[in-house]
């Protein structure tokens, strides 16, 4: 299994490959454009072009080299996500109450790195709730102080930087972070990516180049549709292009932002509809049933996206029950969106999915179902 080949940005990765042939490239970077378009995706691109130790060896003559050769090993371990030098980080739920270590992070994020190479890396936008906590930067600080493992060089992709957290007392972490940025140590890329420069921390806008990606070409759009692993993903041909071009406005990782939303939706409606069971053995045992499957084949950031579009219909049933002037049903809602976000505070631990669906179902069919 390796990353779907990057669409699309041929200017770009040609100015990309260029500047690092003859040694220009800066240091450290910002790609920054729409949701969706790939920012991270061409990041990752570029750290596989700078690990490869093929490419550049080109013949006089022949066309300059702007791709990664693909076969060296690390292309190979690079396409995988598994390049020790190729590092990737991202925002992601607070780990721990207090602070969590280098090691935690970065095994959270192997677990979600893991998730989106399963899916050939055709992976939706975070959550809007996640973040660059503090100790993602601490990791950052301690990983490019460390020797590259296997290349004479590493890469950094921070992606959707913006979300990188001030804390209070952390003030040593973030000028580590800072240093960092500003003076890599020899050989060390630093690429950030984000859809909302202006939401970036001036101190970080201030010390990295920004290079604009635009939306692609619907040329190069109608060639992702046609990859056999996104229209496996996508779960439908190429006879809706058309519809699809419009919805991904030239940003092809909006399409998985609705696929993920639509299963996350699903999730939600079946766990509704167990909640909602009458307390009585064919009830309970669909609650049993439902719990037992959660987890089996969803990953963990879909379990938590499919608790968040519960409470989406908790809300809407809160607005329906309150129109039917049922306010008894409205209030046993908001009770159960309360102990809802009791238990996805607890998703972040390490309790099964099944266990903690059992108890939620059970929980909320207190509150919610026909006795
Ligand atoms: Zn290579």
């Amino acid at each position: 299994m390796s990353l779907r080949p990057l669409f699309g940005h041929e200017a770009l990765r040609r100015r990309l490959a260029a500047a690092h042939r003859a040694g220009r490239l800066p240091s450290s970077l910002l790609l920054t454009g729409p949701r969706g378009v790939g920012k991270q995706r061409l990041a990752l691109w570029l750290g596989q072009r700078l690990l490869c130790t093929e490419a550049d060896r080109w013949d006089a003559g022949v066309a300059e080299p702007i791709e990664p050769c693909g076969t060296c090993p690390h292309c190979r371990y690079a396409l995988r996500l598994q390049h020790p030098d190729l590092h990737w980080y991202f925002p992601r739920p607070r780990l721990k109450d207090g602070d969590a270590s280098a090691d935690d992070v970065r095994a959270d994020l192997a677990d979600v790195i893991a998730e989106r190479m399963e899916a050939q890396g055709l992976w939706a936008a975070s959550s809007g709730l996640d973040a660059l906590y503090v100790a993602t930067s601490r990791a950052i600080v301690q990983t490019a102080s460390k020797r590259p493992a296997m290349a004479s060089r590493a890469v950094f992709v921070i992606g959707d930087a913006e979300r990188m957290v001030s804390q209070e007392g952390a003030d040593q972490a973030a000028n580590a972070f800072l240093k960092l940025l500003e003076e890599p140590p020899e050989g060390t890329t630093l690429i950030l990516t984000s859809s909302e420069p202006g939401a970036l921390l001036p101190t970080i806008r201030s010390r990295v180049v920004t290079l604009r990606i635009a939306p692609l070409s619907p040329h190069d759009m109608h060639a992702f549709l046609r990859d056999e692993a996104v229209q496996a993903r996508l779960g439908r041909g190429t006879a809706d292009d058309s519809a699809m071009l419009a919805q991904a406005g030239g940003c092809p990782g909006r399409l998985f932002e609705d696929a993920a939303g639509a299963d996350a939706r699903d999730a939600a409606r079946q766990l509704l509809d167990a909640a909602l069971a009458p307390r009585s053995p064919d009830g309970d045992a669909q609650r049993a049933l439902v719990a037992a499957a959660t987890g089996v084949s969803k990953a963990r950031g879909a379990y938590a996206d499919a608790l968040d579009a519960l409470s989406g219909l908790l809300h809407e049933r809160i607005r329906d029950a309150i129109d039917a002037q049922l306010e008894r049903h409205a209030r046993r809602c908001a009770i159960a969106i309360a102990r809802l976000e009791a238990y996805k505070l607890r998703t972040q631990q390490n309790v099964t999915p099944q266990l903690l669906t059992a108890a939620l179902l059970d929980d909320l069919a207190d509150l919610l179902a026909r006795p």
